[in-house]
């Protein structure tokens, strides 16, 4: 979308009929601010949704040096962005500018407004969704302040983690950025107290965990002492989908992510055949539509927050998180899905984050423009990779170890590579050496049928080469393939774990009321649409089990 028309989408004015319909519903509070008086302040939770009746209301950006006004609401505007759907802190002040009139609702009133008024509901998130990403594009919004070296891996750890969440933030390079300095007196630090993350004026974190970044930022959702009715591991398109699927038909949902939404879709910068996207998708924007679509519905994500261990009181499952939380839920749908396979090349570990990556996204990206570059891999999310960054660097040497390219990728991609002029395919190829001083620098390889080597110099090299589960914190309840993929359906009724007379239906695992969708269920297809469907599916199943309980 242009510029302009993003700012067009993020705010619209609501129509007179539209504001009389608000303002008739019976949960809409019609209220008055005096000048200068605060709606609400940065860092408030659950903030109430304020239309503007008469007046004007300025949104203002304090989270860096100066203050700065983002934008001021007039009548018929409404304030909020994706913080209002999920309930997490606001980002920013909102400041009566003269004497206002505004209609007020409650979150309570917000949710009842999009589910029950749904052309109003619809621009209000299409707004919200505009409003974030415009909020993410380079010097709009400061946010929180990262300060580090591009060849840090905990500098890499911490802008990945706040990008992949979709939270606007600043990078201050220590190598590059012309403030950095000033900024580093300013708040009494010094380069080895990087990376560190300034919040606001004063308040610092040095080197801080995600967990901690979560906490300090309010991503992570407070998880309710309550018996869930459906708790989901794993927020993936399988998990994703189960949460929309499951909030929307009243089921109390609760999702449980160890990173960010999205999965492995997430490291996708083109998904070009799921359905409904004739022009492609990026994975970070369909799973930052999908996590809106859920917490719409009701559905509570909390991130981050990996499930490491499995048990059973009665019939219900208990999820064991990190400091000794637990979780308890009447279902459970196992959505871990998988991790990319490390390469197992001498030297390789310390390069990762310092020019090996896993994934190509523009963050990744961002390190390597103007450069050659290695992708290893000959699967779709090589291809697509490698597709992805012919647009971004100089030239890219895709290596394969098979000698043909359509063996193992989608005709589409092998197409477009071969119509890309700075891609050079390398067959017959593997790994033997990688060097460099601190960062990546040379990769040497050599040709599996003749023994001829040959050396790159690239400061990356992108990794697709294939998936394990993650399933090593469930226990033996649950039954598990040869290569520890999720077991599913009517034949595990012979499973010692099974001990009640009806066959487990089609998504179920070994343990009654705990399913399994997506790629970590065992003998499943590898794609974003099997995975939505089958997250979609177990639904259907989960309210048969709470029928039959
Ligand atoms: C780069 C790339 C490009 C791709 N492109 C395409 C494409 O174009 N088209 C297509 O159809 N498919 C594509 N795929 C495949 C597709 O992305 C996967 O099949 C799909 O993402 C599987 O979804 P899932 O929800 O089952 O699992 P995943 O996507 O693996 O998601 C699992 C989620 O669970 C989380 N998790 C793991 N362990 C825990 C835990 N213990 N507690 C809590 N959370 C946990 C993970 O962090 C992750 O977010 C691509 C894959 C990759 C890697």
């Amino acid at each position: 979308m242009q510029n302009n028309d993003l700012h067009s989408v993020a705010f619209p004015r609501l129509s007179e009929e539209e504001l009389a319909s608000l303002a008739g519903c019976p949960l809409t509070v019609l209220k008055q601010y005096k000048a200068g008086e605060k709606l609400f302040r940065v860092g408030d939770c659950d903030c109430n949704f304020f239309v503007v009746k008469s007046g004007e209301i300025e949104i203002v950006d304090e989270s860096g040096d100066t203050s700065h006004v983002l934008v001021v609401h007039q009548p018929g505007e409404f304030t909020g962005e994706i913080a209002q759907m999920t309930g997490s802190p606001s980002l920013a002040d909102a400041i009566a500018r003269r004497d206002s009139e505004v209609y007020e609702l409650s979150p309570e009133a917000f949710r009842q407004l999009l589910n029950h008024h749904p052309e109003t509901g619809d621009i209000v998130l299409q707004a919200f969704i505009a409003r974030r990403q415009l909020l993410r594009e380079p010097g709009t919004f400061t946010g929180p302040r990262v300060i580090g070296s591009r060849y840090s891996q905990d500098t890499f750890r911490i802008r990945e983690f706040l990008a992949k969440n979709l939270a606007p933030f600043t990078w201050l390079d220590l190598e590059n950025s012309p403030d950095v300095n000033a900024l580093l007196k300013q708040l009494g630090l010094g380069e080895a107290d990087t990376p560190a993350v300034a919040l606001g004026r004063k308040r610092v974190l040095r080197n801080p965990s995600n967990r901690e970044l979560a906490d300090a930022l309010g991503l992570r959702q407070r998880l309710e002492q309550t018996v869930y009715d459906l708790v989901v591991a794993g927020a993936g398109p399988a998990g994703l989908a189960a949460a929309v699927y499951g909030a929307s038909e009243g089921l109390r949902t609760l999702v449980l992510e160890q990173a960010a939404p999205g999965g492995q879709a997430g490291r996708s910068m083109r998904i070009e055949n799921y359905l409904g996207f004739p022009t492609g998708i990026t994975g970070g924007e369909l799973a930052g539509r999908a996590t809106v679509q859920a917490n719409k519905f009701g559905a509570r994500l909390s991130i981050p927050s990996p499930a490491i261990g499995l048990t059973f009181e009665n019939l219900y499952s208990v999820l064991h998180l990190e400091g000794n939380e637990t979780v308890t839920t009447r279902c459970l749908l196992i959505a871990t899905g998988a991790d990319y396979r490390l390469l197992q090349v001498e030297g390789c570990e310390k390069f990762e984050c310092r020019g090996v990556y896993y994934a190509a996204t523009p963050l990744e990206a961002q390190m390597c423009i103007g450069s050659e570059v290695a992708v290893v891999g000959g699967g779709n999310s090589a291809g697509q990779a490698a597709v992805f960054l012919a647009g971004q660097v100089r030239k890219v040497c895709l290596l394969i170890r098979g000698d043909d390219l359509s063996k193992s990728m989608s005709s589409y991609l092998v197409h477009r590579i071969e119509q890309t002029a700075n891609i050079e395919v390398i067959c017959n190829s593997e790994i033997r050496r990688m060097s460099g001083d601190g960062h990546l620098d040379t990769v040497e390889i050599v040709s599996n049928k003749t023994g001829e080597a040959r050396t790159l110099k690239t400061p990356a090299l992108f990794s697709f080469i294939g998936a394990t589960p993650r399933t090593d914190w469930l226990p033996v309840e649950i039954e598990k393939d040869a290569k520890g993929f999720v077991r599913t359906g009517p034949s595990l009724a012979q499973s010692p774990h099974w001990n009640i007379p009806r066959d487990p239906f089609l998504l179920e695992t070994s343990r009654r009321g705990v399913f399994a969708a997506g790629d970590v269920r065992s003998g499943s297809i590898k794609r974003v649409g099997s995975a939505v469907g089958e997250g979609a599916m177990a639904v259907q199943f989960v309210h048969e089990y709470m029928k039959e309980m």
